[in-house]
């Protein structure tokens, strides 16, 4: 054995050993399908996905299929003749992970370039549901939306043409409901460095649209496994709402997950929790915006019992208006000790752009109580260079920030401070990235940290890359690994984008394109036959409302 294959084995067996199962998993058929679901990082992240968690156990309860499990650090024992492999991909960057899994596996990067001998590779979660181009030619099959029904689908599907040729897979999968297959499209240019003038399907057999699938249910996702390895050490997830109603015009987790659904709290959290708190003592509850739930308050009584007071709770971001002093008490005594608030900006007029529907007072009282409930520290969270942004705003922001360390004393605050990025499939989807989004960075930084605010800001280099990504066509997949080429087994600097970008000039559009220029509402959209819950005209509408609102 190889000091590498040592490594791995003592990494499975630290990992795989340590877990808690909350589902029994199924003996495969003798003629089960063998399928290898991968994320593309290592295991602490992967395992800490609901998502992944989730399609795992759903693949893991099936007979018709034997699953096994690949991180980048860790595998469970992978079958001779693997028939499938999947990726459930998070991250953008994680594509680098990718594309070395694919070189491990043998399989070629092209999905053109397979044939009959290697498995059918499939792709699904956040980043290809949001915009798949750029990666498009790696896989398969994408599976567009939620996985609870499609992975049964396709599954399903996948057995009716098993012994069939790869192209005549291909060809049936593409009907069905939410599976993309990339290269049953093309894409044309108005020249090689030109925006796109059309996609058509290859064919009148192919659906000339592929509309997101959504899961409409009240049980929600829950914690198919709990470990002391994962990211977040121990943890037991419950997903308390999918989606947000609010509809912030920047917004992808509204906007991309439409309808707004929750959880039933007696038949779905209840007994998902109990569930969870037989192996746990961590409880976290996730949810675009958990606090919109309606019965939210039933949920925190339910918690507020004594059977939970060993039980540490964490909360994903809690909407402002509804950070109440019952709730700040409950997660002080339930040993979090601080509470993450997105007010995107501390201008009013801003906000009013954005749809963002809160008032500085309802900010400056959800301070007082965080204050008042026994919470340490409080976090907000906004962005600079926001679309109709001006100098004003930005000070009015430093100003909000300041004032509520007067009126919360006690509290530690906190500003996490983002740069707008362009997101597919919402109304600002057609808006560049603001270069003056660094500059005003640079000035929360500067008037915030005397005043003893910690300002945390995400990187601007970074969110250039998400830009890039975000608005992608399949001109980018050359370019991605060309910039994933220069220092294989790393993530690519930003100097490595442009460095790609000046090597590859002429064969595409240059950076400033995909990132910073506004888009005519008239040009074809990398995603354009690509469809979430809005039709593009009622995104039309949006953006036309969020220009008005800055009169
Ligand atoms: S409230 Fe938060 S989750 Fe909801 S739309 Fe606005 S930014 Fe998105």
């Amino acid at each position: 054995m190889t000091e590498k294959t040592h490594d791995v084995a003592a990494l499975n067996q630290a990992y795989f050993q340590s877990e808690h199962l909350l589902f029994n998993r199924t003996t495969p058929d003798h003629d089960a399908v063998p399928i290898v679901f991968a994320f593309p990082n290592t295991y602490t992240v992967g395992i800490t996905s609901l998502g992944y968690q989730g399609v795992w156990a759903n693949l893991a309860t099936r007979s018709q299929v034997d699953v096994s499990r690949w991180f980048t650090d860790a595998h469970e024992e992978l079958p001779r003749n693997m028939e499938i492999l999947g990726f459930s991909f998070s991250w953008e960057l994680d594509y680098v992970n990718i594309l070395a899994a694919l070189k491990k596996f043998e399989i070629p990067i092209d999905s053109g370039d397979r044939d009959q001998q290697h498995p059918l590779v499939f792709g699904g979660g956040p980043v290809l549901t949001a915009n798949p181009e750029p990666f498009a030619a790696w896989f398969d099959l994408i599976l567009m939306g939620d996985g609870e029904e499609l992975i049964g689908n396709f599954l399903n599907a996948y057995q009716e043409v098993r012994s069939a040729s790869r192209q005549d897979k291909l060809r049936h999968l593409a009907k069905l409901d939410g599976i993309y297959v990339p290269q049953m499209y093309t894409v044309t240019y108005e020249s090689a460095d030109g925006a796109i003038t059309a996609i058509e399907p290859i064919d009148s057999d192919i659906p000339a649209i592929v509309h997101k699938q959504t899961y409409k249910s009240n049980l929600l996702s829950a914690s198919t496994v709990v470990t002391d390895k994962a990211a977040w050490e121990s943890i037991f997830m419950v997903e308390v709402v999918r989606s947000c109603p609010e509809m912030c015009r920047f917004c992808m987790a509204s906007y991309l997950t439409l309808p707004f659904r929750t959880a039933s709290i007696e038949s779905s959290l209840i007994p998902a929790i109990a569930r969870g708190m037989e192996v746990t003592k961590r409880l976290g509850l996730l949810g675009a915006s958990i606090t919109q739930h309606p019965e939210f308050d039933t949920l925190l009584d339910h918690l507020a019992q004594p059977q939970f007071d060993d039980v540490r709770l964490s909360l994903a971001s809690v909407r402002t208006n509804t950070l109440t002093e019952k709730l700040a008490r409950i997660l002080s005594t339930r040993d979090s000790r601080s509470v993450t608030i997105a007010i995107e900006s501390g201008s009013e007029r801003l906000r009013e752009i954005i749809n963002k529907k809160l008032h500085n007072d309802e900010i400056k009282q959800a301070a007082i109580n965080a204050q008042a409930g026994g919470l340490k520290a409080l976090k907000l969270y906004g962005m600079a260079g926001v679309p109709m942004e001006n100098d004003d705003d930005i000070e009015q922001t430093i100003e909000m920030l300041i004032s509520l360390r007067k009126i919360a004393p006690k509290l530690k605050i906190a500003f996490g401070c983002s740069t707008f990025v362009p997101k597919s499939h919402t109304p600002w989807q057609w808006q560049g990235v603001s270069k003056t989004a660094e500059k005003k960075m640079q000035l929360f930084r500067k008037k915030l940290l005397p005043k003893g605010i910690d300002f945390r800001p995400e990187s601007y280099k970074d969110s250039i890359i998400q830009a890039l990504i975000s608005r992608g066509d399949r001109r980018l997949t050359k370019l991605l690994i060309l910039a994933g080429s220069y220092h294989e087994g790393e993530a690519p600097s930003d100097g490595s984008y442009k460095r790609a970008f000046k090597e590859l000039s002429g064969q595409l559009p240059p950076l400033s394109w995909y990132v910073h220029d506004d888009w005519d509402i008239s040009q074809v959209l990398p995603w354009q036959h690509l469809r979430s819950a809005l039709p593009v005209e009622t995104l039309v509408k949006h953006r036309e409302t969020s220009f008005t609102a800055q009169s």
